[in-house]
């Protein structure tokens, strides 16, 4: 666990080896950005680099404070998880207690609180007491995914460092670098990442994804090739997968996408599903130009309207109604 684990946070990474080097070292941070995008990863590097015996700006990963870290054992590193949904009130008041302990070995005793955005407000203002008057020795990284769900007071204490999502390109790159993937693989689980290398890598290990995007785009094919049954077929798809139909609507959006640009530049080159080129060139002549854009926009505005809470199946028959072949009634 050291910053070179993490990818595309040079800016966060950057400046906490300053603080280290300054020795300016917060009592209260929060690392601020979306889930995946290395937050926990970047926080459990800086404790461990905080603890080292050595104190330089890496880890020496040889001391007994390193060892302990990478075997999960070291007395001096608190994290704390939800309860359930949230942080309760009594993990905090247990918080507090440990962190009036001096630390067992080191210079710093450090605390990395997970979801810590959506404690709720008692929880908050308890919490709110430790970060007026931390004790000497404490550093306390509150993990977030949306700064804007602290109390004001909370977030006024803390160090607010954000984490920016990351270029399709660079982790295209680093899937290919690292894990040895094609360029087609590697450029498609990069735009479904959205620029969150958790998302790429939970991609790529994913065979349910893998084996639903197969699917997704065989019903398409269907729907396009005028098949009345698959619209049936791609509504009891969306029911069963309810829980990731984002994901899949924009399995779908890329695939119209990528027929639109084919259709618009006929180049392969700029196509997110490279592994699919055939099928693609295949579909253009299933589907009319002018029709393209406007399938896209009812898939968007399918999206929007489930996250606001419009009846589901209701969305995505609407939707199928829209697209050529789909439902007719
Ligand atoms: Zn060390």
């Amino acid at each position: 666990m050291n910053f070179s684990d993490a990818f595309g946070q040079e800016q966060v990474i950057d400046y906490l080896k300053t603080v280290i080097k300054k020795g300016t070292i917060g009592h209260a941070y929060a690392f601020d950005g979306s889930p995946g995008i290395g937050k926990t990863l970047i926080a459990l590097a800086f404790a461990k680099i905080l603890l080292c015996k050595k104190m330089g700006t890496e880890p020496c990963d040889q001391c007994s404070s390193c060892l302990k870290f990478n075997h999960h054992n070291h007395p001096d590193v608190h994290i704390i998880e939800p309860d359930g949904n949230s942080i309760k009130n009594k993990q905090i008041e247990d918080f507090q207690h440990e962190l009036m302990r001096k630390p067992y070995e080191s210079q710093k005793k450090i605390f990395i609180i997970k979801k810590a955005n959506e404690m709720s407000v008692s929880a908050q203002n308890r919490l709110l007491k430790t970060l007026e008057e931390p004790p000497k020795y404490a550093v306390i990284i509150l993990i977030s995914s949306n700064v804007n769900g602290f109390l004001p007071t909370i977030k006024s204490r803390c160090q607010v460092l954000k984490f920016k999502r990351v270029g399709e390109r660079k982790i295209g790159e680093m899937l290919e670098k690292n894990y040895g993937l094609s360029q087609k693989e590697a450029k498609m689980l990069a735009v479904f990442s959205n620029g969150i290398v958790g998302n790429a890598l939970k991609l790529m290990e994913s065979q349910e994804f893998k084996d639903n995007r197969d699917k997704i785009i065989e019903i398409i094919e269907k729907l396009l090739s005028g098949d009345q049954f698959s619209a049936f077929q791609m509504a009891d798809f969306f029911v069963t997968n309810k829980e990731q139909f984002e994901e899949y609507l924009d399995i779908m959006i890329f695939w119209f996408r990528d027929l639109l640009i084919l259709r618009e530049t006929g180049s392969e080159e700029l196509l997110i599903n490279q592994d699919k080129k055939t099928k693609i060139q295949m579909q253009l002549d299933t589907v009319e130009y002018d029709r393209i854009s406007n399938i896209i926009a009812v898939i968007e505005k399918t999206k929007t309207d489930i996250k606001a809470n419009v009846n589901f199946q209701l969305s995505i028959e609407m939707m199928l109604l829209n697209i050529p072949g789909g439902m007719k009634w």
